[in-house]
Protein backbone atom coordinates (compact mmCIF):
# COMPACT_ATOMS: atom_id res chain seq x y z
CA UNK A 1 0.00 0.00 0.00
CA UNK A 2 1.38 3.39 -0.94
CA UNK A 3 0.39 6.49 -1.73
CA UNK A 4 0.89 9.94 -0.27
CA UNK A 5 -2.81 10.64 0.17
CA UNK A 6 -5.92 8.65 2.06
CA UNK A 7 -9.36 9.69 1.40
CA UNK A 8 -12.42 10.14 4.08
CA UNK A 9 -15.67 11.01 4.30
CA UNK A 10 -16.68 14.42 5.79
CA UNK A 11 -18.63 12.64 8.57
CA UNK A 12 -15.88 10.55 9.44
CA UNK A 13 -13.44 13.76 9.99
CA UNK A 14 -16.40 15.30 11.98
CA UNK A 15 -16.87 12.46 14.46
CA UNK A 16 -13.34 12.23 14.93
CA UNK A 17 -13.09 15.96 15.91
CA UNK A 18 -16.05 15.64 17.66
CA UNK A 19 -14.39 13.02 19.75
CA UNK A 20 -11.60 14.96 20.20
CA UNK A 21 -13.41 17.86 21.76
CA UNK A 22 -15.30 15.31 24.35
CA UNK A 23 -12.74 13.55 25.50
CA UNK A 24 -10.38 16.54 26.37
CA UNK A 25 -8.13 17.01 28.28
CA UNK A 26 -7.57 13.20 27.93
CA UNK A 27 -6.18 12.17 24.48
CA UNK A 28 -8.86 10.15 22.58
CA UNK A 29 -8.32 7.32 20.08
CA UNK A 30 -10.05 5.18 17.97
CA UNK A 31 -9.76 3.07 14.26
CA UNK A 32 -10.89 4.07 10.96
CA UNK A 33 -11.69 1.20 8.23
CA UNK A 34 -13.29 1.48 4.80
CA UNK A 35 -12.91 -0.24 1.38
CA UNK A 36 -10.30 0.42 -1.67
CA UNK A 37 -8.53 2.82 0.70
CA UNK A 38 -11.24 5.01 1.40
CA UNK A 39 -12.31 6.06 5.07
CA UNK A 40 -15.93 5.71 5.60
CA UNK A 41 -16.37 4.20 9.44
CA UNK A 42 -14.93 5.27 12.38
CA UNK A 43 -14.35 3.34 15.80
CA UNK A 44 -13.82 5.15 18.81
CA UNK A 45 -11.99 3.47 21.56
CA UNK A 46 -11.62 3.51 25.37
CA UNK A 47 -8.40 5.59 25.92
CA UNK A 48 -6.08 2.94 29.39
CA UNK A 49 -3.21 5.08 29.05
CA UNK A 50 -1.58 5.91 32.43
CA UNK A 51 -1.37 8.69 31.37
CA UNK A 52 -4.36 9.88 29.40
CA UNK A 53 -3.54 14.16 28.80
CA UNK A 54 -0.65 13.05 26.75
CA UNK A 55 -0.60 9.37 25.52
CA UNK A 56 -2.94 6.95 24.54
CA UNK A 57 -2.86 3.46 24.73
CA UNK A 58 -6.36 1.18 23.15
CA UNK A 59 -8.23 -1.01 25.41
CA UNK A 60 -7.53 -4.18 24.15
CA UNK A 61 -11.08 -5.37 24.13
CA UNK A 62 -12.00 -2.77 22.30
CA UNK A 63 -9.30 -2.95 19.71
CA UNK A 64 -10.51 -7.02 19.20
CA UNK A 65 -14.21 -5.67 19.22
CA UNK A 66 -13.48 -3.01 16.39
CA UNK A 67 -11.36 -5.33 14.50
CA UNK A 68 -14.11 -7.99 14.29
CA UNK A 69 -16.61 -5.48 13.43
CA UNK A 70 -14.04 -4.28 10.74
CA UNK A 71 -14.02 -8.07 9.13
CA UNK A 72 -17.78 -8.69 9.70
CA UNK A 73 -18.20 -5.41 7.35
CA UNK A 74 -15.51 -6.89 4.67
CA UNK A 75 -13.73 -3.79 5.32
CA UNK A 76 -9.77 -2.81 5.95
CA UNK A 77 -8.35 -1.21 8.88
CA UNK A 78 -6.82 2.44 6.89
CA UNK A 79 -6.29 4.49 9.41
CA UNK A 80 -5.29 4.77 13.73
CA UNK A 81 -6.60 8.08 15.02
CA UNK A 82 -5.89 10.17 18.40
CA UNK A 83 -5.97 14.29 19.25
CA UNK A 84 -3.66 15.77 21.21
CA UNK A 85 -5.43 18.38 23.55
CA UNK A 86 -2.79 20.65 24.14
CA UNK A 87 0.19 19.63 21.24
CA UNK A 88 0.33 20.26 17.40
CA UNK A 89 -0.53 17.81 15.16
CA UNK A 90 2.22 15.72 14.08
CA UNK A 91 3.35 12.10 16.20
CA UNK A 92 5.05 12.77 19.30
CA UNK A 93 8.24 10.67 20.54
CA UNK A 94 5.82 7.73 22.40
CA UNK A 95 3.63 7.93 18.81
CA UNK A 96 6.40 7.02 16.66
CA UNK A 97 7.66 4.16 19.11
CA UNK A 98 3.81 3.01 19.74
CA UNK A 99 3.53 2.91 15.93
CA UNK A 100 2.87 -1.07 15.20
CA UNK A 101 1.34 -0.83 11.75
CA UNK A 102 3.53 0.43 9.28
CA UNK A 103 0.65 -0.19 6.83
CA UNK A 104 -2.15 2.21 8.64
CA UNK A 105 -2.40 5.67 8.43
CA UNK A 106 -2.19 7.52 11.49
CA UNK A 107 -4.10 10.43 12.22
CA UNK A 108 -3.91 13.20 14.63
CA UNK A 109 -6.47 16.02 15.42
CA UNK A 110 -5.14 19.19 17.41
CA UNK A 111 -7.64 21.01 19.11
CA UNK A 112 -5.13 23.87 20.05
CA UNK A 113 -4.66 26.89 19.07
CA UNK A 114 -7.57 25.14 16.76
CA UNK A 115 -8.95 21.99 15.65
CA UNK A 116 -6.49 21.17 13.15
CA UNK A 117 -6.71 17.21 11.40
CA UNK A 118 -3.52 15.77 10.05
CA UNK A 119 -2.11 12.34 8.77
CA UNK A 120 1.19 10.39 8.35
CA UNK A 121 2.71 7.25 7.87
CA UNK A 122 4.65 6.34 10.44
CA UNK A 123 7.97 3.69 9.66
CA UNK A 124 9.99 3.05 12.11
CA UNK A 125 11.43 6.40 13.07
CA UNK A 126 10.85 7.70 10.10
CA UNK A 127 7.39 10.14 9.51
CA UNK A 128 5.59 11.10 6.31
CA UNK A 129 3.05 13.37 5.62
CA UNK A 130 -0.01 12.05 4.16
CA UNK A 131 -2.61 14.51 2.69
CA UNK A 132 -6.59 14.32 3.90
CA UNK A 133 -8.57 14.24 1.21
CA UNK A 134 -12.13 14.86 1.51
CA UNK A 135 -15.19 13.06 -0.09
CA UNK A 136 -18.69 13.41 -0.15
CA UNK A 137 -20.29 11.59 2.85
CA UNK A 138 -22.79 9.10 0.06
CA UNK A 139 -20.21 5.76 -0.18
ZN1 LIG B 1 0.20 11.57 20.13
Amino acid sequence: MSGRFIEITGRVKAAMEEEAERARPRECCGLLSGKDRVITDFHPLRNEAAEPETRYFASPEDLFAAMQRIREAGQALLGIYHSHPRTPAYPSLSDVEMAFYPEAIYFIISLEPRTHLRAFRIEGSRIEDVRISLISDER
